[in-house]
């Protein structure tokens, strides 16, 4: 099958589109074939290299898709061949303390698929296989492409401001990097729970499409003083949660922008990892500072019901053939693409 593999991590240029073997399902796995998969920034982490975290190269990075169930095992009773699913990308033993609370984040073995390396390539290729458990149904109402740029971002921040946060109603919610993918994401689902979302981004283009998707505020961190601005439209209270994933250079600003006793929650860093802190805010202010990593299957499950009944939509600012996933993980490195890049096997 054709896939894009890299060997080696460095800049976009190490993504090869080459022949490789077709995967064979295992006993509980199935085998998909790929109508869609969709960029995350975490394949562009995987690709550049993490200090700390192991790879085992060649790899194929891909941690979202829709498709079509090619192949089951034979331990496999919940999927059938021609099912048209999306997948949970959170992969676990399913056995162990954690995973039988819900909390598969937290097992011994989680794994981002992926992202993460080991027994499984991701879904940038003609096929993948995963786990049965891990694939839920293709909402009926979104095309493959359009289904393949939901599950990895909703979930995420379905646990950032739901779970976490405990997202209410009425509360300012200030949302950095909004016009990207996690971004569009937490606009809907701040709306969903009838908060106030604050969209932060860099370009009208981004702006216009924040407000289209319910962006009650809207913020251009090239020309305006973000805290200046949050102060105007909070009456001076500031931000109940401040959603965080853009790191060192917006962290100092989203602390200052937080009310007190507001939550931050956090689940990147995209502009780098060793934010500062005045650690006398975190006492004087009461203010929870909180950390989220993707989340678990019943999250999932719990935030696509409202992609089904449309209150949650895809945005896709791009579809790109497989061969230029390089040009798609470019785009997204220079911050120059509206919503999410779904990628086409040819
Ligand atoms: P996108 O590229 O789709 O969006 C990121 C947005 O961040 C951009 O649109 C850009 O918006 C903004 N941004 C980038 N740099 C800066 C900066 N220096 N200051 C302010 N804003 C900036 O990425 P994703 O939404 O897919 O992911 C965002 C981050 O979250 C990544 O670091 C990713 O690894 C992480 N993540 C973590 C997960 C987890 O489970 N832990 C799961 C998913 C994502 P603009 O320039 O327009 O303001």
């Amino acid at each position: 099958m054709k896939a894009v593999v890299f060997n080696q991590h460095g800049g976009p240029e190490v993504l090869r589109y080459t022949d490789t073997p077709e995967p064979k399902p295992g006993p509980t796995e199935v085998l998909l074939k790929v109508k869609a998969s969709s960029c995350n920034f975490n394949d562009i982490w995987a690709r550049r290299g993490l200090p700390g975290m192991e790879m085992i190269l060649p790899h194929i990075s891909g941690s979202d898709v829709s498709g079509v169930v090619a192949e089951v095992g034979s331990a496999v009773k919940t999927v059938k061949v021609g099912d048209e699913v999306v997948v949970h990308c959170g992969l676990s033993c399913r056995e162990c303390y954690y995973c039988t609370h819900g909390e598969e984040f937290f097992c011994r073995d989680f794994k981002i698929w992926g992202f993460q390396t080991g027994p499984l390539d991701g879904s940038h290729a003609e096929y993948c296989k995963v786990p049965s458990v891990n694939v839920i149904p293709k909402p009926k109402n979104l095309t493959h492409p359009e289904a393949a740029t939901i599950p990895l971002v909703l979930v995420t921040v379905w646990r950032m401001l739901v779970t976490r946060a405990k997202i209410q109603p009425g509360q300012f919610v200030l949302i950095w990097g909004a016009g990207g993918g996690l971004g569009i994401m937490a606009i809907q689902v701040a709306k969903l729970f009838n908060a106030r979302p604050i969209a932060i981004t860099s370009g009208d283009d981004k702006l216009a499409l924040c407000q289209r998707m319910g962006a009650e505020f809207l913020l251009n961190r090239t020309k305006q003083d973000i805290l200046q601005e949050v102060r105007k439209i909070t009456s001076g209270k500031r931000a109940d949660i401040v959603f965080e994933h853009t790191g060192a250079e917006t962290w100092p600003i989203s602390i200052q922008c937080l009310k007190w006793g507001g939550t931050i929650v956090t689940c990147g860093a995209t502009s780098g990892f060793d934010a500062r802190l005045d650690i006398r805010l975190l006492w004087n202010k009461q203010q929870n500072y909180l950390g989220s990593h993707l989340g678990n299957k019943g999250e999932l499950i719990d935030a696509m019901q409202f992609v089904e009944t449309g209150k949650i939509k895809p945005v896709v600012g791009k579809i790109l053939p497989l061969r230029e996933l390089a040009h798609g993980q470019d785009l997204m490195e220079r911050n120059a693409v509206l919503g999410k890049i779904a990628i086409i096997p040819e």
